[in-house]
């Protein structure tokens, strides 16, 4: 059976580009392009702050850590707040409770600490972007969009920031298995008439498709 540390970074980020906006608008055979390009920021980023003490940066630029005793209402795991008026990082106790189980039936067995260090530097490469005005999507490849068959329009891609954000996560905390894999996880488990198994396989799979696709016009 195939092993979670065994999807690709690279699967786990094409998972996550998938869900942009304008995800359909990409050419395919560029896709696995912007992937690479997004994942090599968050480790060009994480080696930046290599065995840092990232909840220092953040003290010492006024972001607030904030754990709440409730699931949030919007699904996410935490976020950032950043403007002129707050500067805050919120995480879900129970959110991170219900990852550190998760875990537990993996390889990879996390702490609370873990997890919660985990959704730090994930908002932690989100502050880097703004309190640096260096959004993600400006470093990558934007992509040209057509309106109306005459409009051509350069759009940014915004999942590349999430893309870099978990990879910086992983690296910071020197995981094997991709954090997106532990969201998944919490997502399918208790979930009536989910494989388990099946997953992992599909986004490996889906992955190989665009790369032969690459390959195929690389080729003519
Ligand atoms: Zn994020």
């Amino acid at each position: 059976m195939l092993t979670y540390q065994s999807v690709s970074d690279e699967a786990c980020a094409f998972h996550l580009l998938k869900q942009d906006a304008i995800f359909s608008r990409i050419p395919v055979e560029r896709q696995s392009a912007l992937v690479c390009q997004a994942i090599e920021i968050g480790k060009r980023c994480s080696r930046k702050f290599r065995g840092a003490n990232l909840t220092r940066f953040l003290d010492e630029d006024g972001v607030k850590i904030i754990y709440q005793p409730s699931s949030p209402i919007t699904g996410l795991h935490a976020q950032i707040q950043y403007d002129e008026k707050i500067k805050k990082i919120e995480l879900y106790s129970p959110v991170i409770e219900q990852m550190m189980q998760i875990s537990q039936t993996i390889v990879e067995k996390l702490t609370y600490d873990q997890v919660s260090q985990l959704f730090i530097a994930h908002e932690f490469y989100h502050w880097v972007e703004y309190s640096s005005h260096s959004l993600t999507q400006n470093k990558c490849d934007s992509v040209e969009v057509t309106y109306l068959g005459f409009i051509h329009t350069d759009r940014k891609v915004r999942m590349t920031s999430e893309i870099a954000a978990f990879q910086f996560a992983k690296e910071q905390l020197q995981l094997t298995i991709h954090p997106l894999i532990y969201d998944q996880l919490m997502k399918v488990t208790g979930q009536a008439g989910t494989s388990s198994d099946y997953w992992p396989d599909q986004w490996l799979k889906e992955y190989s498709e665009i790369l032969l696709r690459k390959d195929d016009t690389k080729h003519g």
